[in-house]
């Protein structure tokens, strides 16, 4: 499959909550073999727009294409990870169990996994380097081992599109590498990945890509030439740019 099947194309997204908007006429192009960062304030619409783009909430407009065709009809193909406050991890169920669900798109509602889901699963937790945990119950894990699970349940889903919202909050800088890591393998395969991110001093770092919001689309594109001064400040207001992107070239 050409990877160009993997770009995402979101245009005129508009999204409100009880009649207020929360995101204003978004379009843009979310490249395949790129790690493309989403930032902007508290309260941005960041979460909003994955979960629109994704067609999880009611939209205004929106028209959303996954290669040529509309996102909604093929699904199975994306891997979501949500902002990690919205799970409830007292569920009773254990680490190889979460890493399970990635493989049951593929396997359908009638099917429990077997020895090849389970293999699968095992080799994504190695790639995590939690092997040792499989049996281990969820609540019980740290927050980096708890989004090192999540990553390996991404894996298992074996998805072209990776989307993460706000995926290295609370977690130890070990974990941080692992999961960059893998991604940067991911983008190399040709996959779409796409983060929600918070802390501005990683962009340069992470990102190929960077989507500045607030309500609006602030700007978007390559971050050598998109995640500037003027653009943080739109985004941050004027006591930010100085100091967040020493290091990085000012157009
Ligand atoms: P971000 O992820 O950038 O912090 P969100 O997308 O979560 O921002 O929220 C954008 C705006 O929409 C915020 O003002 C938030 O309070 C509001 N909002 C988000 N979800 C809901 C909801 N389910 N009902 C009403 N308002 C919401
Ligand atoms: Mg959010």
């Amino acid at each position: 499959m050409s990877i160009t099947n993997n770009n995402i194309t979101v245009q005129n997204l508009t999204v409100s909550y009880q009649g207020q908007k929360a995101l204003l006429d978004i379009s843009l192009q979310l490249a395949a073999g790129k790690i493309t960062g989403i930032i902007g304030p508290n309260g941005a619409g960041k979460s909003t727009f994955l979960k629109g783009l994704l067609g999880l909430i009611k939209a205004d407009s929106r028209t959303v294409l996954l290669g040529e065709a509309p996102i909604d009809t093929q699904k199975k193909r994306i891997a979501y990870v949500e902002q990690r406050s919205a799970l409830d991890l007292s569920f009773p169920i254990n680490v190889l169990e979460v890493v399970l669900l990635g493989t049951y798109p593929k396997l359908g509602v009638f099917h429990r996994p077997k020895k090849q889901e389970k293999e699968k699963a095992l080799s994504a937790l190695k790639t995590v380097q939690l092997e040792a945990f499989a049996k281990r119950q969820i609540g019980e894990l740290s927050g980096g081992q708890l989004q090192r699970v999540f990553i390996a349940r991404v894996l298992a889903q074996e998805a072209d599109i990776i989307v993460l919202d706000e995926p290295f909050v609370g977690i130890d800088m070990t974990s941080e590498k692992v999961i960059m890591d893998i991604l940067k393998q991911l983008k190399n395969a040709g996959k779409t990945i796409v983060i929600v991110h918070h802390d501005l001093h990683k962009v340069a770092h992470y990102f190929d890509d960077v989507v500045i919001l607030k309500k609006e689309l602030i700007a978007f594109g390559p971050v050598a030439t998109t995640f500037t001064n003027k653009n943080i400040q739109l985004a941050y207001g004027e006591t930010m740019g100085d100091i967040i992107i020493k290091g990085v070239a000012d157009a």
